[in-house]
């Protein structure tokens, strides 16, 4: 998998690709990050990238020029290397798709992502009509540059890519990718500060943590992000688990977190 990155700002990619599960995954040849700046691209003698809105307003809007531009340049850098047949140039804007699991996993599926970095009110709209083939966005809220989405994709998408993390069945059951949120975590202590870990954890008893898991992962679900459940792949079982959750009681509200670590350990 190869990721073009275009972007103003290139050295702020420095840190995030260059520490731990991404940077080993570049050492090992498993995806390609290449940063273009667009000021490079620009044609004027003050290496411009923006200018004023036509129709005034605030704000300065980004030249399409010198992102067609560095797009260009990337995509013949790619192909001169090998060609790369399932393509996206996906533009970042909080105008987008909302980015969840299922868009990052339909990303993995091609292999090579150019991605374009806006900034100020944004950039020039014949980007968006003749070049972008996507539009992402990371949330509904604004920020003030591409730079931190383009991370976020890169690192949700590469984390798909066979081999960048360790344990392929990691994955399988994380948080969204079954379509539930992932059950709760423990590792040692066994006790701490009079908290301890479910005594389930501790049995050895392999279907029995399994159940538990899943009854977890479905409680979780039903608790936090009941929305999920009307898509997720749910067996007989996992359907009369949540009828007896309903029957228990009304969802409880997402407390402040001090008073859900009791509640949930007075629970267990
Ligand atoms: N004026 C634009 C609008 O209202 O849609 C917002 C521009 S924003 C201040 C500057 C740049 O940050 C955008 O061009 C985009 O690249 C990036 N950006 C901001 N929020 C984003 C989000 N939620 N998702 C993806 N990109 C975002």
């Amino acid at each position: 998998m190869r990721f073009d990155i275009l972007t103003i700002l290139p050295g702020m990619f420095d840190g995030p690709f260059r520490e731990s599960i991404i940077k080993r995954a570049i050492d090992r040849g498993l995806i390609e990050i290449g940063i273009h700046n667009i000021r490079d691209f620009a044609t004027d003698r003050h290496r411009s990238t923006d200018d004023y809105p036509y129709g005034g307003g605030a704000g300065m809007v980004m030249l399409s020029g010198p992102i067609f531009a560095a797009a260009e340049h990337a995509i013949a850098e790619a192909d001169a290397l090998r060609p790369h047949p399932r393509r996206s140039i996906i533009l970042t804007t909080p105008q987008g798709r909302l980015l969840n699991q299922r868009i990052v996993e339909e990303l993995a599926t091609l292999d090579h992502l150019v991605i374009v970095c806006g900034h100020y009110e944004g950039v020039d709209e014949r980007v968006q009509e003749h070049l972008a083939t996507d539009e992402i966005s990371i949330g509904d809220y604004v920020l003030t540059g591409g730079e931190i989405p383009a991370m976020v994709i890169v690192d949700a998408v590469s984390r798909l890519v066979p081999g960048v993390v360790g344990q392929p069945a990691s994955l399988a059951e994380e948080s969204l990718t079954s379509g539930l949120l992932e059950y709760p975590h423990y590792t040692r202590p066994a006790e701490f500060r009079g908290w301890t870990v479910p005594e389930i954890l501790l049995s050895g008893n392999h279907a029995a943590i399994a159940r538990w898991r899943r009854q977890q992962a479905l409680r979780r679900t039903w608790e936090r992000r009941p929305d999920l459940l009307a898509t997720a792949p749910l067996t007989p079982a996992d359907r009369r688990f949540l009828e007896e959750l309903r029957a228990e009681s009304a969802p409880r509200s997402m407390a402040p977190s001090a008073s859900r670590v009791t509640d949930g350990d007075a629970e267990r």
